[in-house]
């Protein structure tokens, strides 16, 4: 599932592309035909993300509202020089053309028209983003210190920190050397201050650069990562292999429905 750097590199991606003009805005496959005709035609005054969840502001007040989903994905293209536009490929929910650039929107959770009251419903259910200027981590802390829930558990919850996902979680654990099975409360203030400054830049990286790199120059020793075409990781994926620091084989289990990843030795 893509983490909250993917949602805000695409919000930037979407207002330098179309952003100040026009775009025509259709759903080829047909289920959100009736939301496209809302915003067709009509001027993208600006896009927004928050965690997870990726806005595109319309003028006339219609808000396009994207969540990704595990399969959600944008493809983006440059628009020919002369028609005609590119055939759709597969079901594609949503198409944008705008004077130079397209974008097709495939298999996302939900894709649909809302005005700014429903966004801001939408945002009230969202903890702080580490991305967002107005991040205010002190509600994410207030969560967390009164909680009997794993912390691994907590920074998957969108609703006490938004856009941290299965990679940023495993490895901000280890970085920090926490163990995931640990309680909120038994977190201290300054153990989740410098875990969330560190997630500040480490997502900030990812914003940059389009991928997750969590691994210090000096711990990255060439080993493998999981997928070739994917950065290396402390415990990410890495189950049963030896850990970077100390070599004792990296865990896996399963919290709260998704896969949890760390080194039993370090994170004790
Ligand atoms: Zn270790």
């Amino acid at each position: 599932m893509p983490e909250g750097h993917t949602l805000h590199r695409l919000a930037r991606l979407h207002q330098r592309r179309f952003a100040g003009a026009p775009v025509a805005v259709s759903s080829p496959q047909g289920r959100f035909a009736d939301s496209a005709a809302a915003v067709d035609g009509r001027v993208l005054r600006r896009t927004s993300a928050w965690g997870k969840h990726l806005f595109h502001h319309y003028s006339g007040g219609g808000i396009v509202h994207v969540h990704l989903g595990l399969y959600g994905a944008f493809t983006e293209w440059e628009r020919p020089a002369a028609d005609p536009l590119p055939a759709p490929v597969g079901q594609v929910r949503m198409r944008m053309v705008g004077a130079a650039f397209g974008s097709d929107l495939r298999g996302p959770t939900v894709c649909e028209v809302i005005d700014e009251s429903q966004v801001a419903e939408v945002v009230a259910r969202l903890g702080p983003d580490p991305l967002r200027r107005d991040a205010d981590p002190s509600w994410a802390w207030a969560r967390i210190m009164k909680s009997r829930r794993p912390i691994g558990a907590l920074l998957m919850d969108q609703t006490v920190m938004a856009g941290v996902g299965n990679v940023y979680r495993s490895e901000l654990l280890f970085r920090h050397r926490i163990d995931p099975y640990r309680a909120g409360q038994q977190i201290t203030e300054a153990e989740f201050a410098a875990a969330w400054t560190d997630l500040v830049a480490l997502m900030k990286v990812g914003l940059r650069r389009g991928k997750i790199i969590a691994v210090f120059p000096e711990h990255d020793h060439g080993a493998p990562s999981y997928r070739p075409d994917r950065p290396r990781t402390y415990v990410y994926r890495r189950a049963g292999d030896p850990c970077r620091l100390c070599g004792t084989t990296v865990r896996t289990a399963e919290m709260e429905g998704r896969n949890l990843f760390w080194c039993p030795t370090c994170q004790s």
